[in-house]
């Protein structure tokens, strides 16, 4: 592997060794609290495949976009990532990448690797490795799926995912311990100023599925029926939204208020026309055959496939719009099928980037109650298409497995609803103080007894 620790002169430890080791130090206490650093880069060149490496001294979140065929290139954002790195330009030159640039955007916590690919490179990977924690980013010479689940340590897509280091408690720690920088507001332009400060915030509560769409169902019969997802959403929705409407400074609209078949599209649309400053749609999971699967999930926006196997299933599975006679669509992306101006691009990005920071604060307030804090699952990516829209962010939340006999008890008392709808509420206040100066952000007390 060739070395370029030069790119990042705090990993050279070669020149003035105490002056390195105290910078280092340095830097390292730095980051503890402010988040991730990147300790070393290197490259290695195969005649199919070059990997690039990126070692890290703390996990991080990943997003990658393919314009390979379009533009010749791809990227890799590693968020998380608050120290600022001089833009660098690396000359690899083998056989299939020309190029490597990296881009920083401390301001978002974000690391950019643009790889500048040869005709021959046809796709790419990107693999996270949590011991140590580093980055195996492929360009190939085959076509290939884009971001996989780490690579050592415990995959979340299978086994207990909870009582391991490696599990995605790693997030929670890391976001517990990392002060994540107050977001600036994105450029303005007329799209994006729509937001005021001052006024009471507008949240687009989306309880998912639907009339014909039912979503879920679970596999106990409560009472001697089965459950649908459909159901439990809206019961969620509705303690979620008696909270919000309750609070001098935010105001709640549902996507649907009944039983009723309301498309993805339209789901988006209506949240654009509200003007609204975060849409939080609310879901059950599925177990897909796994009967003792469990646990919260939270979900970004992702513009190009997903964190996982598991993460791309849930999409999948989210994504069906059912119609009136019941028969189930892939649905549109029309947003995907565009072509993204930079602007777009930029903008979609922001919000993209938001959208994790909502995420963050919803882990970090469920992480407060026992339950949550036993069964949480982390924050993942995938290609949603009710998150996708250029105006506010946009979050999933997958509650728990319906599928889940145990966890089943739990989603249909209406006191656990209550005490998500508390946590969701105290998140989505800090995330508003963080944004608006202006907001006063109010704590509502968890105490609701479960049993
Ligand atoms: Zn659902």
């Amino acid at each position: 592997m060739q070395n370029v620790s030069k790119w990042f002169p705090f990993c050279d430890r070669t020149n003035q060794p105490w002056a390195a080791i105290a910078f280092l130090l340095c830097i390292f206490a730095i980051s503890a609290l402010y988040g991730a650093s990147v300790t070393r880069i290197s490259w290695d060149s195969e005649a199919e495949r070059t990997r690039f490496a990126v070692e890290l001294d703390q996990d991080v979140v990943v997003n990658a976009v393919d314009n390979i065929r379009e533009k010749g290139f791809y990227y890799v954002d590693v968020y998380g990532i608050t120290t600022a790195y001089k833009r660098r330009l690396l000359d690899i030159n083998d056989s299939l990448v020309r190029q490597v640039e990296s881009i920083s955007y401390p301001e978002h916590g974000v690391l950019r690797f643009v790889f500048y690919v040869k005709d021959q490179a046809k796709g790419f990977q990107v693999q996270r490795e949590t011991a140590p924690f580093r980055l195996f980013i492929d360009t190939l010479a085959t076509t290939s799926s884009l971001v996989s689940p780490p690579i050592s340590g415990a995959s979340r897509t299978s086994g207990p995912p909870f009582n391991d280091v490696s599990s995605p408690i790693v997030i929670r720690d890391r976001v517990s311990s990392t002060r994540i920088p107050p977001i600036p507001e994105p450029p303005s332009s007329p799209l994006l100023g729509r937001r005021s400060q001052g006024a009471k915030k507008i949240v687009v509560i989306d309880p998912g599925h639907g009339g014909a769409n039912q979503g879920a169902s679970s596999q106990a019969l409560v009472n001697g029926r089965i459950i649908y997802e459909k159901e439990l959403t809206l019961q969620f929705a509705y303690h979620l939204k008696k909270i919000i409407d309750s609070s001098p400074n935010m105001v709640a609209v549902l996507t649907r208020t009944g039983d009723t078949l309301v498309p993805l599209s339209d789901r988006v649309a209506f949240a654009e026309k509200q003007k609204a400053d975060l849409f939080i749609s609310i879901h059950m999971n599925d177990g897909a055959g796994n009967p003792n699967a469990r646990g919260m999930e939270i979900f970004y926006l992702s513009e190009k496939g997903a964190d996982d196997a598991a993460a791309k299933a849930v999409a999948e599975r989210e994504n069906l719009d059912v119609l009136a006679n019941g028969s189930a669509t892939r649905a549109g992306t029309p947003l995907l099928a565009q072509l993204l101006t930079d602007l777009e691009r930029q903008r979609l990005e922001s919000w993209q980037y938001e959208s994790y920071v909502v995420c963050t604060r919803i882990l970090n307030s469920f992480q407060q109650h026992p339950y949550f804090r036993s069964y949480a699952r982390g924050i993942k990516s995938a290609n949603f298409v009710v998150l996708k829209n250029f105006y506010m962010p946009a979050v999933l939340l997958e509650v728990g497995f319906i599928t889940n006999s145990d966890e089943l008890r739990y989603l249909i008392n209406p006191k656990f609803q209550k005490l998500t709808a508390i946590l969701l509420y105290n998140a989505i206040s800090e995330y508003f103080a963080q944004t608006d100066p202006t907001f006063r952000p109010e704590r509502k007390p968890m105490s609701v007894a479960l049993e």
